[in-house]
């Protein structure tokens, strides 16, 4: 009886405690106490049951052993057995199982059980007690009696009730075999053993299945609980609503949140799904957006669909909400509505389009940008064997100066500007994107020449118009090549190489300018690669020399400087001008080693010059960018023996503008050493003259374009004058180039300009040439004195 109870405490306890070993997984207390208070419930069911047919079982017995004559001393044993079946009935009876009352099934299990103990040994004595007195057909009777009782706890849960019943009657059904030892019969002893396994085996198993099953179904119970919770609360709180319809998609159970996201009142929701909610834009004889289509389309096919955004008028307001259904099947598999949950995901769906806008779009300008323009590109290839496509490059001239001395702020106003005047000078179905820098470009289709040409023209004359901000006018140039499909090209590439070509024609043609494709620009590209690829064996094969050009002090007549000049002895081309291959050096990163060779080619052959001459050497921007100029400097005038004060280095704006702090470090440095610095093609550039005062120089050569004119109609005098001015206020000698006429030379000198260059005075020529003319001219102002 202790064993048994102790069997039972522990299999509630266990529980109780947290661990389920036999039910596997943790199982929290609460469901642990409900299947308790589940099984108590069924318990009293079955004890009722049993209770009634243990008691009728017993009157039958009674009444066989009676009608056989059979003596019944022991009915007393039958009173006490159908006493404790009525003492059962009861307490089974009384038992109402609650969830909130564990103690409640907890007094009536351990009762019951306690019964049960009882009960099993009185009827074990009670069998053992027939079987003395039975005959041959009532002990058949008394074994189909053992049988039942054995197989009776099979369905009572928990388990220390069924075994508190089990093991008393199991034992007594065992006792009452060998109760007349004569009679003992091996085969009924085998049986017996072996149901007594079976019986106790399935005690164990559908006690542990039963109780899994339970636990489940608490579980799935409480977890419905819990979602019913979660969804009250999605739907008071988030932003999201559910909906349902019924078989008939008439929209079911309007929430308070859907009303409030559609602006209407629960009533007005009264209609099919979706259209109800649609606004206006649900009407009938409304055509509807291809996204609302769709899923009356997936509708209608009694489909699921997940996240399908339509767009819908809320309050006259466009707005975009997503929509989640699922279809819901009765038993049967007939169509009962939808359920889903909606959000409002407008402005989600607006950020989307804005990224999606930008991803495809110049932040700056708002056209295209080289993404979409590439796949518009692409398209119009696609037709233009039949339609024609024309694509035009546009290059903004001198762009760089403008962002670099009015600042990258009004650099970008410009730029916009520009992308809203090229809009202005398009057609519709003309696509203008901006593929990066100053770069843009047009993708015009289905149009003639001339038209282009109008185009063209048109955008120019737009684009140069000055652009005013901040009270500061602002002007730019255009460039722009033109290829035209299919004549040209008819892949997106091969339009945008010849386009490319027609504008560095373009630009090499004075910007400003703009030209279509020819076949012969490819023959220029293809000879300038040529070239590039001699100049590139021209140094190590000492093609290059150097040209000295003097300069005249105006006031002296005399030299006081000469200019190295490169000239290239190309040994097909002839002699070549550094005017068409110094860029081209630049492009190919040949500059340094070229410059680092005329610098000292320049220093040598000045050293040997009287000592009052300079040489002044053209220093590219290119050579700035390498950290070695200063040491290549400095080793040309160690290795010539040149003072540092002979030697005056040449550089233009660009220099200037391309600035670093390497740069204006170098300068100040050189500057130091006694090397001097001349401003060359000085007002070629823009005109910004603040970096004037951030850099050491010395000298301003006043480009040969100003010189030109001098003394003509329409001449540059008072610019001129003011440069002249300004380099006096600078302390900054004026040298002006580009001399061809005695006119020129004599306004210059009155003007107070000091220097002059020029073919008046002397062609470039070469070292030893210029040595002769020094010696001449030395030799005519000796005689003079
Ligand atoms: P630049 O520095 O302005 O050089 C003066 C150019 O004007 C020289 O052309 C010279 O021959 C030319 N010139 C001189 N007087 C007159 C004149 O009275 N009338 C006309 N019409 N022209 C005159 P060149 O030698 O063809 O040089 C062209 C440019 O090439 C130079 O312009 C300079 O920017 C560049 N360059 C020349 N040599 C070098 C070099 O060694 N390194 C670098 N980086 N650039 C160089
Ligand atoms: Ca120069
Ligand atoms: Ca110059």
């Amino acid at each position: 009886m202790a064993i048994l109870h102790g069997i039972g405490l522990r299999w509630i306890n266990g529980r109780r405690g947290g661990g389920a070993p036999a039910l596997g997984g943790d199982i929290p207390e609460h469901i642990v106490a409900r299947l308790f208070v589940e099984q108590a419930g069924i318990l009293a069911q079955l004890l009722r049951i049993m209770s009634v047919a243990g008691s009728c079982t017993v009157a039958l017995l009674l009444a066989d052993f009676y009608r056989a004559g059979t003596k019944l001393a022991n009915c007393g044993f039958g009173f006490v057995v159908c006493a404790c079946y009525i003492a059962l009935f009861t307490a089974s009876w009384r038992f109402r199982p609650d969830p909130q009352e564990l103690a409640a099934a907890r007094g009536y299990v351990r009762r019951s059980r306690d019964l049960l103990i009882f009960l099993g040994f009185i009827w074990a004595a009670f069998t053992v007690e027939l079987m003395t007195q039975a005959n041959d057909a009532q002990r058949s009777l008394i074994y189909a009696i053992c049988i039942g009782l054995m197989s009776t706890p099979v369905v009572f849960a928990p388990r220390s009730i069924a075994f508190a019943f089990w093991l008393p009657v199991t034992a007594g059904s065992f006792i009452s075999l060998y109760a007349v030892p004569a009679k003992v019969d091996n085969y009924a002893s085998a049986c017996l053993l072996g149901y007594a396994v079976l019986t106790s085996g399935c005690i164990i198993y559908l006690n542990k299945k039963l109780s899994e099953r339970a636990i489940n179904a608490i579980q799935l119970e409480e977890q419905n609980e819990v979602v019913k919770l979660l969804l009250r609360d999605f739907e008071e709180s988030a932003s999201d609503w559910l909906w349902e319809t019924d078989a008939m998609l008439a929209l079911q159970r309007v929430s308070p949140r859907l009303a409030e996201v559609a602006h209407k009142t629960a009533a007005e929701l009264h209609g099919l799904f979706p259209d109800v909610l649609l606004g206006e834009a649900g009407k009938p004889g409304v055509k509807p957006a291809a996204a609302v289509a769709k899923l009356k389309r997936l509708i209608g096919q009694r489909a699921a669909f997940r996240d399908h955004v339509i767009p819908l008028l809320v309050a006259g307001e466009e707005r975009s909400w997503s929509l989640t259904g699922k279809p819901i099947l009765d038993k049967s598999g007939r169509f009962i509505g939808y359920h889903g949950v909606g959000s409002d995901v407008t402005t989600a769906r607006r950020s989307q389009e804005q990224i999606a806008f930008l991803a495809r779009h110049d932040s700056l300008t708002r056209l295209p940008n080289r993404l979409l323009f590439n796949e518009v590109m692409h398209q119009a290839c696609a037709r233009c064997d039949t339609q024609g496509v024309a694509l035009l490059l546009l290059d903004l001239d001198d762009f760089k100066l403008v962002n670099d001395s009015l600042g990258h702020a009004t650099g970008d106003a410009v730029l916009v500007a520009v992308g809203e005047r090229i809009r202005g000078c398009l057609r519709e179905g003309d696509t203008p994107a901006r593929l990066g820098g100053d770069e843009f470009a047009i993708i015009v289709s289905a149009a003639a020449t001339d038209e282009i040409a109008a185009v063209a023209l048109r955008l120019q004359e737009r684009i140069s118009q000055p652009y005013h901000f901040d009270g500061r006018q602002v002007e730019v140039g255009v460039s722009i090549g033109i290829s035209l499909g299919p004549k040209d090209g008819t892949s997106p590439s091969r339009l945008m190489q010849n386009a490319d070509l027609a504008l560095y024609r373009a630009k090499a043609d004075g910007r400003g300018m703009w030209h279509f494709y020819d076949p012969e620009m490819d023959e220029k590209l293809q000879n300038r690669r040529a070239l590039q690829a001699d100049l590139r064996q021209a140094l190590a094969r000492s093609e290059f020399f150097v040209e000295f050009q003097p300069i005249i002090d105006l006031t002296s007549s005399r030299i006081i400087a000469a200019e190295a000049l490169l000239r290239w002895q190309h040994p097909a081309r002839g002699l070549l001008a550094p005017t068409g291959f110094i860029q081209l050096a630049e492009e190919a990163g040949l500059i340094a080693p070229i410059g680092a060779w005329v610098l000292r080619e320049a220093c040598r052959a000045a050293a040997s010059w009287p000592a009052y001459m300079r040489v002044a050497v053209n220093l590219s921007p290119m050579q700035f960018r390498d950290t070695g100029v200063l040491d290549m400097i400095e080793s040309a005038l160690q290795q010539s023996g040149l003072a540092p004060s002979r030697l005056e280095l040449e550089i233009t704006e660009n220099t200037v503008l391309e600035t670093n702090t390497f740069t204006v470090d170098a300068l100040w440095k050189l500057h130091g050493e006694g090397v001097r610095i001349a401003l060359d093609d000085f007002g070629t550039g823009y005109s910004s003259l603040s970096y004037l005062r951030r850099f050491p120089f010395d000298k301003i050569k006043i480009d040969r374009s100003f010189i030109k004119d001098l003394g003509r109609e329409k001449d540059d005098s008072s610019i001129i004058l003011a440069i002249i001015g300004l380099a006096d206020s600078m302390n900054m000698v004026v040298t002006a180039e580009g001399v061809e006429t005695a006119e020129q030379a004599a306004l210059l000198t009155s003007y107070g300009c000091a220097q002059a260059q020029g073919f008046l005075f002397a062609q470039p020529m070469s070292a030893a040439a210029l040595a002769g003319l020094i010696d001449a001219t030395e030799a005519v102002s000796a005689a003079a004195q």
